[in-house]
């Protein structure tokens, strides 16, 4: 079976004046915004970027579903990859080809009924193949996945020269692109290697744990290989939760009646204006605590389909207008096994400087790729949600880096918003190899974000 081609969108021919924020909300800046229609399309936008001039650079942009800057750049020209939506299966092998905007919830709604799943996805069903490579995304279930760019056979990107090349699976420059965030080129299609499914469905093994010691033991507890889990920060007894272990469920064994997709739908959206002031750490705790009580101590083998069970957020369409209009701040860090008491320091660190932690979402990590930029290393991964408004944030978290640092770890670039310079370079210690191979591919810098600039990730004159 082949599937057809998605119909292609229509052409924008001249770029327009446009307010792009990440994820997490806050002002935006003001950019230039293009959406080529087809991948010769962006070549074309890059002659136009030479010849007309009054540009900062330019940038690729998937569906803004990263949390900081890194899909943004001021007074640049932000390419949109959302027309590149070709999707064709090979039903044999398992690969499909797909154009760089096609996002993860569009193939899971294909592929999934032809038997064959998404290898690793994110949290939301929102990103596109292109950000999803871009950022090197983990899903769940790292520790026997790996990341997203593991999967990918082959890709096709866009250079600063104008030319298209043709990457494979091993070739330096194809693993600069991963977790490069953007900054070697535009990628304009990848060929992906799919892993069979028989169901849209899982079988959840789930913990109510008592701490944060609790959650460590329970993740690394024998069971299915989707594995997260859920912290309240808020009460009394910092890092109580609940634990979850998914496994793909044989199609066989769904209970007759089950219904369930590997997507689902937002049933509701926050309203543009909505008070952000009603989002306080006393109405999250209250949250957190009929959380709590609702979920089961222990419960082996619930059926829940791979939508409802991977994406729970995507249910609430715009739920970062919660935050009001500063928006928030995701701290995602990862430190070696061994390190753990730098989780609790940073939790600490926190509850010091009265930040409130609305969201904490703890995962185990397997062994790091050979990208260079590649965010996971083997250890625990801790993602915070925190308003941006708090005083006390922003110090709170430049101590949080020297802790994570310190002990060998890093910060994730694609929820950033706020890291310093020397900070990056004491996380990720191959940035040197990665310039590399970015700058001979790029040596005028055409390519370029806020992120880019701010952390010192690509120089800020050309
Ligand atoms: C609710 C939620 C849950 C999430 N859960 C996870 C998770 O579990 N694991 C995880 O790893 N991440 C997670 N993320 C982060 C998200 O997966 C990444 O930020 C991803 O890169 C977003 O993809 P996007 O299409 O929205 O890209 P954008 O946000 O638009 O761009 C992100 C980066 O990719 C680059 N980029 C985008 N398209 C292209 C292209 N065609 N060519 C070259 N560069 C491109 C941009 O320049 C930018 O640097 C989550 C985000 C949200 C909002």
């Amino acid at each position: 079976m082949s599937l057809a081609d998605l119909a292609p969108a229509p052409s924008a021919a001249a770029p327009e004046p446009a307010r792009l924020r990440g994820w997490g909300g806050g002002p935006g800046v003001a950019t230039w915004r293009l959406r080529p229609d087809r991948a010769e399309a962006f070549a074309g936008a890059l002659a136009m970027l030479r010849e007309r001039g009054g540009f900062s650079g330019a940038l690729a942009r998937g569906m803004g579903r990263s949390y900081g800057d890194a899909a943004q750049l001021s007074g640049g020209l932000v390419l949109e990859a959302g027309a590149l939506c070709h999707v064709r299966l090979d039903p044999d092998t398992g690969v499909v080809a797909a154009g760089a905007g096609v996002t993860i919830g569009e193939l899971l709604a294909r592929l999934v009924p032809a038997g064959w799943m998404v290898p690793v996805v994110p949290g939301t069903q929102h990103v596109s193949v292109g950000g999803a490579i871009a950022s090197d995304i983990h899903g769940k279930n790292h520790g026997i996945a790996g990341t997203f760019g593991q999967h990918v056979l082959a890709l096709g990107l866009l250079c600063a020269s104008g030319e298209e090349l043709s990457l494979a699976a091993g070739d330096p420059l194809l693993d600069a692109t991963l977790g490069g965030m953007g900054l070697t080129g535009v990628i304009l299609w990848a060929r992906i290697q799919l892993a069979p499914v028989s169901s849209p469905f899982l079988s959840v093994d789930t913990d109510r744990v008592g701490d944060l010691d609790g959650a460590l033991a329970a993740l690394r507890a024998p069971g299915g290989p989707h594995r997260v889990a859920w912290l309240d920060l808020l009460g009394s007894r910092p890092g109580r939760g609940v634990v979850t272990r998914a496994a793909p469920l044989a199609g066989a064994v769904v209970p007759p009646g089950t219904r369930g997709t590997a997507t689902v739908r937002a049933r509701a959206a926050v309203p543009a204006r909505w008070p952000g002031a009603l989002l306080q750490p006393a109405t999250i705790r209250a949250f957190n605590e009929l959380r709590l009580r609702r979920s089961p101590v222990r419960e082996r083998g619930r059926v829940e389909s791979i939508g409802a069970h991977m994406f729970p957020l995507d249910t609430l369409d715009a739920w970062p207008r919660l935050y009001g209009r500063a928006g928030l701040v995701q701290y995602q860090l990862v430190v070696p096994y061994g390190a753990e008491a730098v989780l609790d320091a940073v939790i600490g660190e926190l509850r010091r400087a009265r930040v409130p932690c609305y969201l904490a979402v703890l995962k185990d990590f397997g062994p790091p790729n050979g990208a260079p930029m590649s965010f996971p290393l083997a250890g625990w991964t801790l993602a915070l949600d925190l308003p941006r408004a708090a005083a006390g944030l922003l110090g709170a978290l430049e101590r949080c880096d020297e802790l994570v640092a310190g002990a060998g770890g890093r910060v994730y670039l694609s929820k950033d918003s706020r890291l310093r310079p020397d900070a990056v370079r004491a996380m990720y210690p191959r940035l040197a190899q990665w310039r590399t191979v970015r700058d001979r591919v790029d040596p005028d810098g055409v390519w370029r974000s806020d992120l880019a600039l701010r952390t010192g990730l690509v120089a800020s004159e050309r």
